[in-house]
C-alpha cells in the first residue's frame, strides 16, 4: 500500500522516527513504527550488547525477570512470530514457594485458573528484539550514539558518537522521537524545557545485590534445578528479603533488596556469612559459601529508584516511554510489561487517528501533524492514571513480599480466599 501510496503521489516520502534507547521498550518501539511504514532510526549510548566484549558488563546486571500476559499481549501485538520464539525460552512460574526462617517451604499459587508468570532471560529478550529490528528493511540501528541534547522545536537531536580514534558530534533530523532512554532519560530532561512536566522521583531507602545459586548435581551426576523451577522463590524477612528466579541453566538468579542500614553492619565477610545462614540457612548451601562471598563483595549494590511525569509528549514531536516515564520499584514485576503495554497503546493510537507514515516533506520543524499531535496527546491522557496506579501497587508490594506473605493474617486470609 506504502509503494503505491508513492507511485500516485510521488511528493509523499517516508517520515523519519528515531529512537533512543535499544533497550527492550525502544526496540519494540522501533519495531512497531517499521511495521506502520516509518523510516526509523534507533540509538543507544551502549556499544550493541551482542558482541562477545559487551557479555562481561552485563554479566553483573540482573539476568532474568518475570514477563506477564501484560507485555506478552503487548509483544504479540507487534511481532507475533518472535513472540512464539520468546515464549519458547519461558519458564512458567505457577505461584511464590515461601521459604520461612525454620526451613519449611510453602507454595502460594498466584492463580486458581492455573495463570503464570515466566522467567525469561533479559539478554535473550533484548538482542531477540534488537535482531527483529536489524532483520527489518525500514530500520537502521546505531550502537555507541549517546544522546547530548534535543531541539524539538528545529526537531534535531545532537548525539555523540564514541570512536576509538575520539568522540564525534552527530545532529540527525526527526519527525517523531521517541524516547525510551530509561530511569535516567535525557530525551526526558530534554522535554522538561519545552513542556511544563509534573515530575516525581523517589529513592527508597533499600538497595539490591544479585547472587548466583548454580545448578545442582545428583549422585550421577546429573545437571538439577537447585529448588522448585516452577515458583518464585521468597524468603520474605520483615524489612528485607531474598527472591529467586529460575534460568535455563538451571541456576537461579537470587536478589537480596535490603535497607542501606542492613547493608553497612555487613562489610566484613564474617559477619555476612553469619547474618546469611542466620537468615536463609536453606540457600546458603545451594548458592555455596564461598561464592556468596564472592558475589557479595564484587557485584554492584544497586540503589531503586521511582519515577512518574506527567505528560509524557510534546505536540507532533516527541513523546517518553518505558522507565524514562515512569520507573518503578521491581517489586510487581511490571516495569518493563508496562513499557511493553506503553508500545501496544501508542501504536493503537496511532492506527485509530490515521496516522499516515508517509508525508510531504515537512520542509521546517514548523508543521504540526494534527493526526499524530492528537494520537500523542491521548496517549498522555490515557496513560497516566493506570501508569501512576501501577507505580503505586509496585511500592506497596514491597511490604507484601519481605513481610505480609509470611504473616498468620495473610496466611488465614488466602485460606478463606480458596474456599
Ligand atoms: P532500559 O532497559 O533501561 O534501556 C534504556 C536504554 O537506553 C539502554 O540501552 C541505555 O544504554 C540507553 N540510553 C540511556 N541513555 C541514553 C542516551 N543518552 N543516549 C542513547 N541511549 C541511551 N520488569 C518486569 O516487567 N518484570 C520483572 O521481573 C522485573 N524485574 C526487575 C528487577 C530489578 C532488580 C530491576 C532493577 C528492574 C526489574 N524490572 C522488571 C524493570 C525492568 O528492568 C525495566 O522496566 C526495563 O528494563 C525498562 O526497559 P527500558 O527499555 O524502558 O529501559
Amino acid at each position: 500500500v506504502g509503494r503505491m501510496k508513492r507511485l500516485m503521489h510521488p511528493g509523499l516520502q517516508r517520515r523519519t522516527a528515531v529512537v533512543v534507547g535499544a533497550g527492550p521498550v525502544g526496540c519494540l518501539a522501533a519495531l512497531a513504527l517499521a511495521k506502520q511504514g516509518w523510516h526509523v532510526q534507533l540509538y543507544d549510548a551502549r556499544p550493541d550488547p551482542r558482541l562477545p566484549s559487551s557479555k562481561s558488563a552485563a554479566s553483573l546486571r540482573s539476568i532474568n525477570l518475570a514477563i506477564s500476559s501484560r507485555g506478552i499481549a503487548a509483544l504479540q501485538a507487534i511481532d507475533p512470530a518472535a513472540t512464539t520464539r520468546f515464549l519458547e525460552t519461558v519458564i512458567p512460574m505457577k505461584g511464590r514457594m515461601i521459604h520461612h526462617l525454620r526451613g519449611s517451604q510453602e507454595s502460594q499459587l498466584y492463580d486458581t485458573h492455573g495463570q503464570c508468570i515466566n522467567s525469561i532471560d533479559r539478554g535473550l529478550l533484548n538482542e531477540g528484539l534488537i535482531d527483529e529490528v536489524q532483520a527489518a528493511h525500514n530500520v537502521r540501528v546505531f550502537f555507541l550514539h549517546k544522546l547530548t541534547t534535543a531541539d524539538f522545536d528545529r526537531r534535531v537531536l545532537s548525539l555523540r558518537k564514541s570512536h576509538p580514534s575520539g568522540d564525534e558530534d552527530v545532529d540527525v533530523t526527526f519527525d517523531l522521537c521517541i524516547g525510551a532512554d530509561g530511569s535516567y532519560s535525557n530525551v526526558r530532561r530534554q522535554l522538561m524545557r519545552f513542556i511544563r512536566m509534573d515530575y516525581q522521583q523517589v529513592y527508597i531507602p533499600h538497595e539490591y545485590i544479585e547472587l548466583k545459586m548454580p545448578p545442582a548435581r545428583d549422585s550421577n551426576g546429573n545437571i538439577l534445578f537447585p529448588l522448585d523451577p516452577n515458583h518464585l522463590h521468597i524468603w520474605p524477612r520483615s524489612s528485607f528479603m531474598l527472591i529467586a528466579l529460575p534460568n535455563k541453566d538451571k541456576s537461579f538468579t537470587c536478589t537480596l533488596f535490603a535497607p542501606n542500614a542492613e547493608f553497612a553492619r555487613l562489610e566484613d565477610p564474617t559477619s555476612a556469612l553469619i547474618w546469611f545462614k542466620n537468615q536463609f540457612p536453606d540457600a546458603v548451601p545451594l548458592i555455596g559459601e564461598r561464592a556468596l562471598l564472592d558475589d557479595f563483595k564484587r557485584n554492584p549494590r544497586s540503589p531503586l529508584i521511582a519515577i512518574k511525569a506527567n505528560p509524557y509528549h510534546y505536540k507532533d514531536r516527541v513523546v517518553i516511554l518505558g522507565d524514562a516515564a515512569h520507573s518503578m520499584v521491581p517489586f510487581f514485576g511490571q516495569g518493563l510489561n508496562c513499557g511493553f503495554e506503553d508500545v501496544r497503546v501508542l501504536d493503537a493510537l496511532m492506527r485509530c487517528e490515521h496516522v499516515d507514515p508517509l508525508a510531504l516533506a515537512h520542509g521546517s520543524g514548523d508543521s504540526t501533524d494534527p493526526n499524530l499531535a492528537r494520537a500523542l496527546q491521548r496517549y498522555s491522557e490515557s496513560r497516566h492514571e493506570d501508569l501512576v496506579a501501577i507505580c503505586d501497587l509496585a511500592m506497596d508490594n514491597y511490604v507484601e513480599m519481605r513481610h505480609s506473605v509470611a504473616t498468620p493474617w495473610y496466611l488465614f486470609r488466602r485460606t478463606l480466599d480458596q474456599l
